[in-house]
């Protein structure tokens, strides 16, 4: 069979290549095929490692004034292609088109500061010591890979390339299989814009991830792993490089507690919460997985998170008006309705939604969406002994739960594997920063449903993952250090 040229997203070597087979890629809202992608195998990205290899001891001689100004070209590439680009995503991705855009502007702010950032990427001068100064370099640390979730296609893509970039490391990119699309226009948009030089910058959709990426593990010339996903394959990426130790990066599932105090702005806190858990439906790392709202404002409190969950429009995410889109698959949906069930079942109230969302009869309807739609829900009356305290829902739904004291309410936050990100809604200096010191998580946000902006190192503790992105603590990701000390 002839290869389709309009699946050739390996990009190796400087090189656009279709695969042997491609797969292809829905539209999470209608299930409609969208793109097909080239269905890459281990010999594809063990040529993508070697590529990556002849062109990393040229790439770290280039200056970092020299790799700032091609990252600020591919910023402003990204921002004067933001609606297209948003388009694509929302596309294979299913999520709000003024999200989508969102999230690809916050890409550009990303590819900026690691333009920056590169620059101060310098060692220092120790005090002196008998013989002569003792020196603290820092280099790239070499050829890295960058696996990526289907949440976040293109910040999460673009966060990684852009600090290894910066940092004056090859990088190999592995999208998600759901979208590999937006990804891949990404890569060639870095690439173009910032005339990379063959294999700085690679791209390779697989529908083998594990096959793939472990080949590329087993080969020890491979110097870095940046992954975002889920703990269980962040895990596994431990457990696969065996034999020899290599930099890894691991930004992986969260289960953020919000935490509302007597003294919050009600209004505010219902409406960042309900911005915080229900973008992306619901589907994002540091979406509020439980809601602590202090006994004495319960009763004002939960009308106003009503409203604004009543205020949601699910949809296709490319049609006008829509604020909530599709779950990416039918898994995820059987996952939300196992975690509402046994709720309800262990005494929680389905205080709004707790159904599949249809789309309501009528004129103007869009026809055809069948995909994996769940109403925004609220369930009242949750307790820490349901499946939905413990585990990552990752849909629309959200449990409130009762405290009385702060420290019980800090306590229940923590009560968790994961260590990603946390909320605090309240005034009162001395008790917001109690919570703020105590809380054992990555992130915490006070007053604010986004607490993601490049200046910040994002990651998290616990089980949720190892290193930052982002920061300054984000380039120190892709560097090494070399201590040197000198008798001249
Ligand atoms: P996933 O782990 O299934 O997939 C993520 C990536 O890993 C994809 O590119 C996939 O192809 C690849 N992959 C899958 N199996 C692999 C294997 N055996 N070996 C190597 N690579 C493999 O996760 P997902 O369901 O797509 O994403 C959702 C998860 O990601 C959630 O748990 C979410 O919390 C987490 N997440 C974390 C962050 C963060 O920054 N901490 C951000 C976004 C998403």
């Amino acid at each position: 069979m002839p290869v389709d040229p309009s699946t050739a997203t390996l990009l190796i070597d400087g090189e656009w290549r279709a695969g042997a087979s491609a797969f292809e890629v829905v539209d999470p809202a209608t299930l409609e095929v969208v793109a097909r992608a080239a269905d890459a195998g281990p010999q594809e990205a063990l040529a993508a490692l070697d590529a990556a290899c002849a062109a990393a001891p040229s790439w770290r001689e280039t200056t970092a004034e020299d790799r700032a100004t091609r990252l600020r070209a591919a910023a402003s590439r990204v921002r004067a292609r933001a609606d297209e680009l948003a388009a694509l995503m929302t596309g294979e991705n299913g999520k709000p088109l003024h999200e989508a855009r969102g999230e690809i502007m916050g890409s550009a702010r990303m590819l900026d500061w690691a333009a920056e950032e590169g620059r101060r990427a310098d060692g220092r001068v120790t005090a002196r010591a008998a013989g002569g100064p003792g020196l603290v370099l820092r280099s790239p640390v070499g050829p890295a890979l960058a696996i990526t979730p289907w949440n976040f296609p293109a910040s999460m893509l673009v966060r990684k390339v852009a600090l290894a970039l910066a940092a004056g490391c090859p990088v190999i990119v592995k999208p998600a299989e759901q979208t590999p699309m937006i990804g891949t226009e990404l890569v060639r948009l870095i690439a173009e814009a910032g005339e990379l030089p063959p294999g700085v910058l690679q791209s390779i959709t697989t529908t083998r991830p594990a096959e793939v990426v472990g080949a590329l593990l087993a080969d020890p010339r491979l110097r870095k792993v940046s992954f975002t996903g889920s703990t269980d394959v962040g895990l596994s990426l431990i457990r696969a490089t065996e034999g020899h130790l290599r930099r890894t990066s691991l930004e992986l599932g969260g289960h953020s507690p919000a935490i509302v105090f007597d003294d919050a702005d009600l209004p505010a806190a219902a409406a960042a919460a309900a911005a915080a858990k229900f973008a992306n439906a619901g589907q994002s790392c540091i979406a509020v997985n439980r809601l602590f709202v202090q006994r004495g404002v319960y009763e004002a409190f939960l009308p106003l998170l009503l409203e604004r969950v009543a205020a949601l429009r699910p949809g296709h995410g490319a049609d006008e008006g829509t604020t909530l889109g599709p779950l990416i698959d039918f898994a995820g949906l059987d996952k939300v309705e196992r975690h509402v069930a046994d709720a309800v079942k262990r005494g929680a109230t389905v205080a709004a939604g707790g159904r599949r969302w249809t789309p309501p009869p009528g004129e103007g309807a869009r026809p055809g969406l069948t995909g994996a739609f769940y109403e925004p829900t609220v369930l009242t009356g949750a307790d820490d002994s349901m499946l939905i305290s413990s585990e990552e829902t990752f849909g629309p739904v959200l449990p409130v739960y009762l405290f009385d004291d702060d420290d019980e309410a800090i306590e229940r936050a923590n009560a968790t594997e994961y260590g990603l990100a946390a909320y605090v809604f309240g005034s009162g200096l001395a008790r917001v920063w109690r919570a703020v010191d105590r809380l054992e998580f990555g992130i915490v946000a006070v007053n604010d449903a986004a607490p993601v902006r490049p200046e910040l190192p994002f990651g998290g503790m616990k089980n949720s993952g190892q290193e930052r992105e982002g920061g300054s603590e984000g380039i120190d990701a892709y560097l090494e250090t070399k201590s040197v000390s000198m008798k001249l």
